[in-house]
């Protein structure tokens, strides 16, 4: 079995992101990178997040300016500050940390986001593109962390029969499109699929992005798969899981990415990827 470690191909990302950002400042006057980071509230899960998010910044010699909201904030005032964050030229990019409280219209808080600093992929802008296989793309952070580790590892998506278990705006079909987009055939499960099982013993790469743990056990994997883990999910113990069922099925599939240490640390490299790349195209 081989593990797809994405610590190691994250911390690979990280030096070749730093050489490119200190390469481009030596050739072009320009700013650093810098992230501007929109946060409502304060969930323990975001402030770890955003923690990996600035310890990242610095590894790469890009910046982040952490604008932090009470839980009682308006949408108004969100709008505004986002619009101010678009005219502010010395910032590259801009996130919602999500999730942010149901009272907010979160969709529509992202859409004033300008596209062009929407590293995040998320702006009605952005998904129409991905949805149209327009080259300005940007691919959601975590499906494009996915792609580069099956890519990394070699291994071949075009043609291949790829099952997404979740559909989420966020994650799941964000993913399914990429894989899309590289040629496979994307089957898209979810909470009222049937026969999970059968489904999912018919992928030849099968994502598990349900956030249930362990929900997918060794009945639903065969030999020669390859399982890709999104899943974060926290036991009572407190230790972060996957939605896979790693002991139980790792003799049997062909690669594995483990949670911790999977796509957790590539959704972070992916992010900045996405930062760097918007950073060049507005300086
Ligand atoms: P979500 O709750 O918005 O969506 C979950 C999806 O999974 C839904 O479409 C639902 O239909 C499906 N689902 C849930 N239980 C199921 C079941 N028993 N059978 C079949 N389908 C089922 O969650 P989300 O935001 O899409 O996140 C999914 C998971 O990915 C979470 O664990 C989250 O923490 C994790 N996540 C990981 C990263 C990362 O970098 N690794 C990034 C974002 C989210």
């Amino acid at each position: 079995m081989i593990l797809l470690d994405g610590k190691k191909l994250r911390n690979l990302m990280a030096d070749s992101l730093k050489s490119a950002v200190a390469e481009y400042l030596q050739e072009n006057t320009a700013p650093q990178p810098k992230l501007a980071i929109v946060q409502v509230g304060d969930l323990p899960v975001s402030k770890a997040y955003i923690n990996q998010k600035k310890l990242f910044a610095e590894r790469i010699g890009a910046k982040v300016l952490h604008k932090i909201h009470p839980d009682k904030v308006s949408e108004t005032e969100l709008i505004e500050e986002i619009k101010k964050l678009n005219k502010n030229k010395s910032v590259h990019g801009i996130i919602v940390q999500l999730p942010i409280p149901d009272e907010l219209d979160k969709q529509k808080i992202i859409d004033t986001i300008d596209p062009i600093k929407d590293v995040d992929g998320l702006t009605a802008t952005n998904i129409k593109r991905l949805w149209t296989n327009d080259e300005r793309t940007v691919l959601p952070a975590t499906a494009l962390g996915v792609i580069s580790l099956l890519q990394h590892y070699d291994i071949e998506i075009e043609g291949k029969k790829a099952v997404v278990v979740g559909r989420s705006t966020l994650v799941g079909k964000p993913i399914a499109l990429a894989l899309l987009r590289e040629n496979a055939t994307v089957t898209i499960c979810h909470r009222l699929t049937k026969n999970l099982e059968e489904e999912t013993r018919r992928a030849d790469i099968l994502v598990a992005a349900a956030g249930s743990e362990h929900l997918i056990t060794k009945d639903h994997v065969k030999a020669g798969q390859v399982i890709i883990d999104v899943g974060i999910n926290f036991t009572k113990e407190e230790h972060m899981v996957g939605d896979v069922d790693f002991e139980a099925v790792k003799d049997i599939v062909a690669a594995i990415s483990p949670v911790p240490g999977g796509v957790g640390p590539m959704t972070v490299s992916s992010l900045f990827h996405n930062l760097v790349e918007a950073w060049k195209t507005q300086n």
